[in-house]
């Protein structure tokens, strides 16, 4: 999975939401909080996901690139939320009441625990295969070492060679 180069304009919107979200919570809150780091090394299906210890916020480029209004209203005040539970109520269940507070009345977000995107373009890519009974999923890496002749694969159940395509029963 390739990562997109994102452009500057969008890390420029994503760093204003944070740093709006953060003055949000600084003035509400009566107390400094220091600007956590932000980075777009975010893997697999996860939009995002805050380090409390590192004080830092990962943000799924991919997704990022696919949703760029949702996550500069919604994922970045979701993840600074945690980090700013834990720096305020220390270590409580990650979607609790503490953290529907921090979203609802301090960030005037609503409080989803999960974002709905498409993750199509984050899942990992696979082939159909199929045997004498069922269907088989093979990853790309596999689906090349059949194209080049390197491997076969059988299934463990009937014992058939794969073969690239979609099972249907007889
Ligand atoms: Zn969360
Ligand atoms: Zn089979």
């Amino acid at each position: 999975m390739k990562t997109p180069r994102l452009p500057i304009a969008l890390q420029q919107a994503v760093m204003r939401s944070l740093r709006h979200f953060l003055q949000l919570a600084s003035d509400r809150l009566e107390r400094p909080f220091a600007e956590p780091a932000l980075v777009y090394q975010q893997r697999g299906t996860a939009a995002g996901t805050a380090w409390l210890e590192k004080w830092e916020i990962r943000l799924n480029p991919v997704l990022l690139m696919e949703n760029q209004q949702a996550f500069i209203e919604e994922v970045v005040p979701h993840e600074l939320a945690h980090l700013l539970v834990w720096k305020v109520f220390g270590r409580v269940p990650p979607h609790g009441k503490e953290w529907k507070w921090m979203m609802q009345e301090v960030l005037g977000v609503p409080a989803r625990r999960t974002h709905q995107f498409e993750i199509a373009s984050v899942r990992a890519a696979t082939f159909p295969y199929r045997c004498g009974c069922q269907q088989h999923h093979l990853t790309v890496r596999r689906h090349n070492r059949v194209l080049r002749g390197e491997s076969e694969y059988r299934c463990v159940r009937c014992k058939n060679l794969l073969k690239p395509g979609d099972y249907s029963p007889a």
